[in-house]
């Protein structure tokens, strides 16, 4: 009964709690067990919340059966939030040592909206260090490893989140995205993960990396689920000065058009420079096959050039140390956390020095590094300013790109899962990882990552990329709908229902 209720998806526990089949509670107990069994070996979880969700769980059951209208159509389903979004009161880390045993005194815009939609946290997700990485292993707490084979990487930055939507650890999770790492673990976890347009989703109470970049998102394992979810947690907020106002764009709707009337009629550009060098033979393999099934679904499939994307990178790895330097001033040992070498008689200067030495990992110190150069006087315009040149050249790419089709398509990732240590020591291996999705990032558009089968030479989950132009997220998703249906309907699942790396902990 509780293994069952872990395999079914959000949409479905949603409608199996409105109609009183079961209990939040249950639905949540079950979790939490599943989290109990497994979590030993995946770690995806850096605090699980035990009391606080079945708490909330009883609550949304004590409104079901007072007749309460629902709080919201996902109404006491669980879910796993990223330990960079801030919840009152419930440890947040970043995944960082110099924030260990800090407590935030405010919920995330986007922590209100879960909670107030009826949606029960079952606690933090583990992450690189400040959302800094491809493969969790940047986390000072340890890594988490991908429920298909527990010796590879679950992506990253949030590996934390897509391994627990993998290991049915939960149905929903909260992600964010600044170079990739909401699409990159969904890729290499076979997850959905969806990055909104730019401005789409809160950045309150999300402690920054990149701000020009950070958008959190939606995760889950099926479309519908990332759209429901997507919908709970759209919209403008006055609390964040980047975010649009718009209405929250009618994702599950263009679900179901996908999913009754496919892709016919519809033009899908793929871009000639994502997919060649660099990329795993069995992801390009896997991609073709994704191309083939859009085309027989009646899609007209065109190529489109977008030459500046090489560049991408290198800008990326420019914008994001700057910022990042900067956001990550805050941690000065007298704020938040971590306070080493306080004995009376340090100055303030030493014990800064003292607690961000001993609180930052090496790739958090790099990037901060890096950043302080490229913004120092007589640099600003040779880093910083060209890099900004080249983001501008990449969102004029796209935009001559919609002119041709109305989304794009790629690989999400240029390899399946890697190994646990493979590229940990080789920082430009790793940021290859983001080769195909830093330009979405760059130009501010919306896109995600959906299952699109098993690589062949790796036997590991291959991710399909599509991206919509700004504010476009209706037809990506519709996109994203209409491809899982078709494979859906040749393969019968995209998450298998057993996973052999956890069989013997499964219950
Ligand atoms: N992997 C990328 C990086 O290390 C992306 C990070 C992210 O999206 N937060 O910067």
């Amino acid at each position: 009964m509780s293994a069952d209720l872990t395999r079914r998806s959000a949409a479905e526990l949603a409608s199996a709690i409105a109609s009183r089949e079961v209990s939040a509670v249950e639905v949540t107990r079950a979790h939490l067990d599943r989290i109990g069994a497994v979590d030993p070996d995946v770690h995806a979880f850096l605090h699980v919340s035990d009391e606080l969700a079945l708490a909330q769980a009883a609550e949304v059951d004590r409104a079901f059966d007072a007749g309460e209208q629902s709080a919201s159509p996902l109404a006491g389903v669980p879910l796993a939030l990223k330990d960079i979004v801030v919840q009152k009161g419930v440890p947040t880390t970043a995944g960082s040592k110099i924030l260990e045993g800090w407590l935030p005194p405010y919920d995330a815009t986007i922590t209100r909206k879960l909670l107030d939609a009826g949606i029960v946290i079952l606690g933090k997700t583990n992450m690189d260090e400040f959302a800094m990485g491809s493969s969790t292993e940047n986390s000072a707490y340890g890594p988490t490893r991908n429920p298909w084979d527990l010796s590879k990487i679950p992506g990253g930055s949030g590996g934390g989140s897509s391994a627990a939507l993998a290991a049915f650890e939960a149905p929903l999770a909260i992600g964010t995205d600044t170079g990739g790492s909401i699409r990159q673990p969904a890729s290499v976890t076979g997850t959905v993960g969806a990055k909104p347009t730019y401005g789409g989703v809160s950045r309150y109470g999300v402690i920054a990396l990149a701000s020009s970049l950070d958008q959190p998102g939606p995760c889950a394992r099926t479309v519908l689920d990332t759209a429901m979810l997507h919908e709970v947690i759209a919209g403008h907020d006055p609390m964040d000065a980047t975010s649009i106002p718009q209405p929250v764009p009618n994702v599950v709707a263009a679900v179901r058009r996908g999913q009754a009337d496919g892709v016919a009629g519809m033009k899908i550009g793929v871009v000639k420079q994502l997919g060649g060098q660099g990329y795993q033979p069995g992801v390009l393999s896997s991609f073709r096959s994704a191309v083939e099934q859009l085309q027989a679904a009646g899609a007209e499939i065109v190529e489109v050039d977008c030459p500046h994307f090489e560049y991408g990178l290198a800008a990326y790895y420019l914008i994001l140390p700057s910022e990042c330097s900067s956001n990550l001033a805050r941690f000065d040992a007298m704020r938040y956390g971590l306070r080493i070498g306080d004995d009376g008689t340090a100055s303030a200067e030493q014990v800064m020095s003292l607690t961000r030495g001993a609180g930052f990992g090496a790739e958090v110190k790099r990037r901060i590094i890096l950043g302080t150069y490229a913004l120092s006087a007589g640099y600003y315009d040779a880093y910083y300013g060209s890099a900004q040149k080249v983001r501008t050249l990449i969102r004029q790419d796209f935009e001559k790109a919609y002119q041709q089709a109305d989304v794009l398509i790629s690989p999400a990732s240029p390899t399946t899962a890697f190994g646990i240590g493979e590229k940990v020591d080789d920082p430009m291996a790793m940021y290859l990882n983001d080769l195909a999705t830093i330009p979405g990032s760059l130009a501010g558009i919306p896109a995600m990552s959906v299952p699109s089968g098993i690589a062949a030479d790796t036997g590991l989950p291959v991710g399909l990329q599509i991206m919509g132009p700004a504010l476009g997220e209706e037809r990506m998703y519709r996109v994203a709908a209409a491809f899982e249906a078709g494979y859906l309907a040749e393969h019968g699942t995209t998450v298998p229902q057993q996973i052999p790396a956890l069989e013997g902990t499964a219950r």
